[in-house]
């Protein structure tokens, strides 16, 4: 290793967390989300380390193709479907099931002559509007997609778009236009996501959808990941790299935005936008230098942060950082940004070394 920036991940942590979700939703199959490379933490390594998952859930059949030569049996399904009728062959292939959100293609499959090879999830929109059939239509696209030669079997699936919100009634409202569809169309049913599972018992049905809670992230407007028993999967550390005493006045980084109110200590430390690190993040977001907070001063560079180390008169070149994870929710660091933490997880960089940690 030539840069001390690392994503350390517990594989303890993983399972941990999948154990959580087995006991907010103990009676339903666990479709564990792995997409965007598993939430930035690796494709393989999540899958291969939740061996206890039913299935996975990808957004394209790449990833799903990854999965299968990467030795995973368990069920795999293509949450947006596929995106043009050429993919057909090779999803029947490798075995992935698909979901089917679009009349397009359902037009495909009765196109396709696969001898009942594919596991569809028919989607509707109960609230969503993004992807699915509109709930009027859902019957119609319901028996076609049955009456079609590829089309094994056949569940149902829709998404919840406010379930981060306990208070918020949209959710009893998609739950309730679910279930009515469900009655009349049978079949398997799968509703929710990470805030279902943890917020709205009656989404949990014959599977669930978990993806943010798996990574010790909480999906709770208001609720931490320890309120809910989750811990934290990656770790983003560094090392300071250079101290130096600054004079009052004195502006720091880019731009010079930041100005030393009195002399005092700056510390760099070896992460960046560069890494992944949200160059947004203002003023004030905590670091974490040597377990205990500081605030980080200045613009984010490149490769770059700097942090008020007054607190910290001892620290000294080569003192650990944790940029989020242990110790340091990812929400929080997310919130300084102006972003959530799904979103910096993904952004971590393929430059950031993963590294598998023994510890917790
Ligand atoms: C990403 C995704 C999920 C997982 O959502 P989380 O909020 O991360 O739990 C579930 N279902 C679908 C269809 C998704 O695209």
């Amino acid at each position: 290793m030539t840069r001390p920036v690392q994503a350390r991940l517990s594989a303890a942590a993983l399972r941990h967390n999948l154990g959580r979700v087995h006991s907010f939703a103990a009676g339903s199959r666990v479709l564990a989300i792995v997409k965007a490379d598993g939430y930035g933490h690796g494709l393989g390594w999540v899958a291969r380390t939740l061996d206890q998952a039913d299935g996975f859930g990808v957004a394209s059949a790449d990833e799903g193709i990854r999965l299968r030569q990467a030795g995973i049996q368990a069920p795999i399904c293509l949450l947006e479907g596929f995106f043009g009728r050429d993919e057909l062959p090779l999803i029947v292939a490798y075995g992935l099931s698909t979901v089917i959100h679009h009349e397009r293609q359902i037009r495909d499959l009765e196109n396709f002559d696969g001898a009942a090879a594919l596991d569809v999830w028919l989607k509707i929109d109960t609230g969503m509007h993004r992807l699915g059939f509109d709930p009027l239509q859902a019957t119609d696209a319901a028996s076609r997609l049955r009456a079609c030669a590829a089309v094994k079997d056949l569940g149902l699936m829709s998404h919840l778009a406010n379930a981060d919100n306990r208070f918020d009634a949209t959710t009893t409202f998609q739950i309730a236009r679910f279930q009515e569809l469900a009655a009349a169309i049978g079949g398997l049913r799968s509703l929710a996501n990470s805030a279902g599972i943890v917020a709205w018992p009656a989404s949990r049905l014959e599977w669930v959808r978990p993806g943010i809670m798996l990574y010790g992230v909480s999906p709770m407007i208001g609720q931490g990941r320890a309120d809910l028993g989750l811990k934290p999967v990656m770790t983003l550390g560094s090392e300071i790299i250079a101290i130096a005493s600054r004079r009052r006045g004195e502006p720091v980084g880019y731009g010079g935005d930041w100005v030393c109110p009195e002399e005092m200590p700056v510390g760099v430390v070896a992460i960046g936008y560069g890494d992944g690190y949200p160059r947004h993040a203002s003023a004030g977001t905590p670091v974490l230098v040597n377990g205990r907070r500081v605030p980080l001063i200045g613009r984010v560079s490149m490769d770059m942060i700097t942090v008020d180390l007054r607190t910290q008169p001892r620290a000294q070149i080569g003192d650990p950082v944790v940029l989020w994870g242990e110790g340091l929710p990812v929400e929080e660091v997310a919130a300084s940004a102006g972003t959530i933490g799904y979103e910096l997880l993904c952004h971590v960089a393929s430059r950031v070394p993963r590294i598998e940690s023994a510890g917790p």
